[in-house]
């Protein structure tokens, strides 16, 4: 038996349970992990709202860490007491659960769990976004929106490790500080023209990329911070879904770019998992990026942890303590 939070119909926070569900087993090609901690990442507020609808009941959560516990018929390269942890797959919320063996990655020695369940999604997120999609190279000068988030931290650090210069955005001057203490060169506030800005770094042309995670309340500002041909990488929705965009909007704004990826499709064959986990991982044991897990709740306190990530009380990674 394991504790689980799970939801059996979408709403509010209120509609998270605390319920204890049989785990059993693993079956062929599966393991079963006894988890330490688990990741929240807005995926699981779209999730429990209904954006993203599931089969329910579901538990939430798409990340966590732990040590496998049991090991089912076919499974190699894994033993019992490993630490792994996996991204993007659904049933996080859990103390223990079952999970496919090609799914999970092991965590390097240099990097504890807490840390690998803050960023081992966010973190693989940023390797597509910054190595695969655009690939960032020295002398970009990027956006990056929610500076002082998840996946803004490790993305400035990363693309200023890359040789780009960035342009942050954030809510308040608490955030913005701290968007400047991990990589971003300018960060954007409230009020404050973004365009203007991008349009004045880049000598008058505008920048190459944009990495919007907000979407209905930046997209239409995010396509007019691009230089001709750059791209606009639509990937979240953190203040409601985005605008639709014509095609001849993006032909009449410079011959653009517009992408809405999943890290899901990313990571799609257990060689993409390894590689860009392999990536992440090389980049954080390196020591050039800090992790800030700012946020740690018990279990039990999913609603909690969810009301402060949506109110955007956040910084930094969100996770819970199992
Ligand atoms: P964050 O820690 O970045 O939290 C979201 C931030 O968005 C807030 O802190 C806030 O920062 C900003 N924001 C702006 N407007 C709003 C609003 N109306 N309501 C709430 N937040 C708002 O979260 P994560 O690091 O977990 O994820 C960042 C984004 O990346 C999310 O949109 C998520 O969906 C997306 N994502 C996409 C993936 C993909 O593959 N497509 C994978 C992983 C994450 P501020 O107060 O500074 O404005």
């Amino acid at each position: 038996m394991s504790r689980a939070v799970r939801i059996h119909a979408a709403g509010g926070p209120e509609v998270l349970t605390l319920d204890t569900v049989e785990v059993g087993d693993p079956g062929p090609g599966q393991i079963r992990m006894r988890q330490t901690v688990c990741g929240v990442n807005f995926i699981d507020i779209y999730q429990r709202t209904g954006l993203y609808p599931l089969p329910l009941p579901a538990t939430l959560g798409m990340e966590g860490v732990g040590v496998i516990d049991a090991i089912g018929e076919g499974v190699t390269g894994l033993s019992v007491g490993d630490r792994v942890g996996y991204p993007m797959v659904l049933g996080g919320y859990a103390e223990v659960r079952l999970i496919a063996a090609d799914r999970v990655v092991r965590i390097p020695d240099g990097i504890e769990d807490t840390t690998a369940a803050g960023i081992l999604l966010r973190g693989c997120t940023v390797q597509y976004l910054i190595r695969r999609i655009h690939p960032v190279q020295p002398g970009d000068v990027i956006i990056n929106h929610a500076a002082a988030g998840g996946v803004g931290l490790l993305l400035s650090q990363w693309a200023k490790h890359l040789g780009a210069t960035v342009i942050g955005t954030v809510s308040t001057p608490a955030k913005a500080e701290l968007a400047r203490a991990h990589g971003a060169d300018r960060v954007v506030l409230p009020g404050e023209d973004l365009v203007a800005v991008a349009k004045e770094m880049t000598g008058g042309q505008g920048v190459p990329v944009v990495y919007d995670s907000i979407g209905k309340d930046t997209l239409m500002t995010s396509l007019d911070c691009l230089r001709p041909r750059g791209i606009l990488v639509s990937f979240g929705n953190a203040s409601g879904a985005p605008p639709a965009i014509e095609p001849g909007l993006l032909g009449a704004k410079g011959s653009l770019f517009l992408t809405r990826p999943s890290l899901g499709h990313y990571i799609a064959t257990r060689a993409e998992l390894e590689a860009t986990a392999a990536d992440l991982f090389a980049f954080l044991v390196s020591g050039k990026a800090t992790v800030r897990v700012d946020q740690r709740f018990p279990l039990a306190d999913a609603a909690a942890a969810h009301e402060a990530l949506a109110s955007r009380k956040t910084t930094g990674s969100t996770v819970l303590m199992v």
